[in-house]
């Protein structure tokens, strides 16, 4: 099988390529390169559905628009999306489509891309949009695997991919431990940096994968696996264009002068961030970070539990432990299944059947593994120096020895490639890419989450853990749980693997995922964050009040966003051209993403000038 050169081109590198690769992970990203095209049979086919012009435009005033942006973007910074769709892979992704789809490949589509290189760009092209009434939608840098991608939600937006010119590391500054960066500056860049300017008493927060961008991931509310892994929590200051053009600072750096935008989140007057986080409310163009202090130490600890009745006591055991940060990191206990797969081998080599693997398959390749057979794996850090580490690590011996048959694994049993390492180095601000292995557990291995938020308790994590069990085993899916425990609460993430050349597989997964929502619901338990094919499912469950936080959300969308031309949609929120007239995704509207044409729009402002946003270059 060809993929167009694709498998034999080298992997892009920082700092040539904003989106590459560290040095230090080189090798291993070519090893997983060649592990996703050994698996990958699913042809790069010739587009059926071309033109794609977005609704509500004509298609010959959506090319000269289009003509229009070249000549006040650049000619080369504004590509028509007209080529196959290349799914790529994890370092070579598309900016133009979710390469994980779970629909058919040509729903989620981009009509063109547009490169800013500045603030000042992005106003021009907000004020475009406006003009032209074209939908947009923005990317840091489009990784954001299972969650949809660098895909828009409404078929034929023009994508901003802010990424690729926009990637500067404005600030790091060593004595507040804070930096300032732009959205086209990944995990791995700013580890890079750090490390490059000597920094060593300065420690980033890292996702699984270190390819997103900060920006990308804090807006979406991802998390890390340090004490500083709530990233949102942990920013301080946006730069913001509003979808009429403005501009706009958040927190201090409203105040002309300050030089406490990245240490005082808050500034004075409602804290206005929030509304910027899972929404359609604005471009991010810059925003601060919080950096945390080297510990002076650190150790990393694994855990194993025999049973799958271990979780409920665990969670007991966990709940105080996190809570006064004994337990420090958002740590995570793993089934069996996931820490079979985290080797990256396909699963027809433990499995030739249909249907959930079986339990005793499962044990079988776990016990012939490094690590021994087990359930459940607990994965932490402990943090500081040797004597302080000492005294936490034998409070969380103690406690988790209560359950019969816990084993604490020693590191110096397993090799250098285990899964184990990996977690050592991400829960030590250190990025990795080991962690998409297990996505090769499916042939075309594409995955998406269910990750419902719940109490650390172990009532919850057996309902939850019930719930997805009965649900997977329905549809003929493994079941891969991971519980992610928080401060107060925890995420359960249930990744499902399947092969994106496969209808009747992504249908299932998709059909057993809006099952676990809505029967979740049912339950109280609600989504974190989601993908965009479940984002209207998802939205539609926070109905408090006769959908009261809808309703504010959209008269916000409405004041924001007269024309609705910034990512239309996203998290459910519809602009009120779109509203009543059926852009919602739901288990009725099957695999159609498109509704039934846009409303008139008002006569903006911002056609007229009169939000010409004054922008000011950074600082
Ligand atoms: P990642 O950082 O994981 O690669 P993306 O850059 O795709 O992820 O960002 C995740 C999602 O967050 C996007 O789909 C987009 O909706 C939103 N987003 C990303 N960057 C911005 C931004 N600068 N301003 C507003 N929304 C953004």
């Amino acid at each position: 099988m060809s993929f167009a050169g694709e498998a034999s081109s080298d992997v892009p590198t920082l700092p040539g390529t904003h989106s590459g690769i560290p040095a230090y992970l080189l090798e291993k990203a070519r090893n997983a390169k060649g592990d996703v095209f050994d698996g990958r049979t699913k042809p790069i086919k010739d587009r059926q559905r071309l033109p794609v012009v977005p609704q509500g435009i004509e298609r010959d005033d959506f090319l000269a628009a289009l003509a229009e942006l070249k000549v006040q973007i650049g000619n080369e910074n504004v590509e028509i999306n007209d080529k196959p769709l290349k799914d790529g892979w994890y370092m070579e992704h598309p900016n133009t489509h979710d390469m994980m789809t779970i629909l058919d490949e040509e729903e989620l589509v981009a009509s063109a891309v547009v490169y800013p290189s500045s603030t000042e760009e992005v106003q021009d092209i907000v004020k475009w949009a406006n003009k032209h009434r074209v939908p947009i939608f923005p990317i840091s840098m489009g990784r954001n695997l299972g969650y949809g991608g660098a895909a828009p939600r409404v078929r034929g937006s023009v994508t901003v991919d802010l990424g690729k010119r926009m990637n500067k590391i404005l600030d790091i500054n060593p004595e507040d431990y804070t930096c300032l960066v732009e959205p086209g500056v990944s995990f791995y860049a700013l580890y890079d940096a750090i490390q490059e300017k000597g920094y060593h008493h300065l420690w980033i927060d890292t996702p699984d994968l270190g390819g997103g961008s900060v920006i990308g991931n804090t807006v979406d509310r991802g998390v890390g696996y340090t004490p500083y892994g709530d990233h949102w929590a942990c920013h301080s200051g946006l730069e913001v264009v509003l979808p009429t053009g403005e501009v706009i600072r958040t927190g201090m750096g409203a105040l002309p002068g300050n030089n406490t935008w990245q240490s005082f989140p808050y500034g004075f007057g409602p804290y206005s961030d929030g509304i910027f986080s899972q929404s359609n409310y604005g471009i991010v163009t810059k925003m601060g970070m919080t950096l945390m202090p080297n510990p002076g130490g650190y150790e990393s600890f694994m855990y194993t539990f025999p049973n799958e009745e271990d979780l409920a006591p665990l969670m007991e055991i966990i709940r105080p432990l996190r809570i006064s940060m004994i337990l420090e990191n958002v740590a995570q206990l793993r089934h069996v299944t996931q820490s079979v797969a985290a080797r990256g081998l396909p699963r027809s080599q433990f499995y030739s059947g249909t249907g959930p693997i079986p339990p005793d398959v499962i044990h079988a390749a776990a016990a012939s593994a490094p690590v021994g057979d087990h359930t459940w794996a607990y994965y932490g850090m402990a943090y500081g120096p040797a004597h302080i580490r000492a005294h936490k690590l034998a409070l969380v011996d103690a406690e988790f020895r209560k359950i019969a048959g816990a084993r604490k694994v020693d590191p110096a049993t397993l090799p250098a490639d285990e899964y184990y390492f990996s977690r050592d180095r991400v829960a030590a601000g250190v990025p990795d890419i080991h962690e998409l292995r297990w996505v090769n557990w499916a042939p075309n291995g594409a995955h998406i989450a269910f990750s419902p938020v719940s109490p650390i308790r172990g009532t919850d994590a057996t309902r939850l853990f019930a719930l997805g069990k009965r649900l997977h085993d329905a549809y003929g899916i493994d079941f891969f749980p991971a519980f992610c425990v928080g401060l107060r609460e925890m995420h359960l993430i249930v990744e499902i693997v399947f092969d994106r050349d496969d209808a009747e597989r992504k249908q299932a997964a998709l059909d057993c995922l809006r099952d676990m929502i809505d029967e979740a619901a049912a339950m109280g338990y609600g989504e974190y964050r989601t993908h965009l094919v479940l984002m209207d499912q998802v939205a539609a469950t926070y109905s408090w009040n006769d959908n009261a936080l809808m309703k504010f959300n959209e008269k916000l969308k409405d004041a924001l966003d007269p024309n609705g031309i910034l990512a239309p949609g996203r998290c459910g929120i519809w602009p009120k051209r779109y509203r009543g007239r059926g852009w919602e995704m739901t288990r009725e509207s099957g695999a159609a993403s498109e509704g039934d044409g846009v409303g008139p729009a008002p006569e903006a402002k911002c056609d007229q000038g009169e939000f010409s946003g004054a922008s000011h270059p950074y600082p």
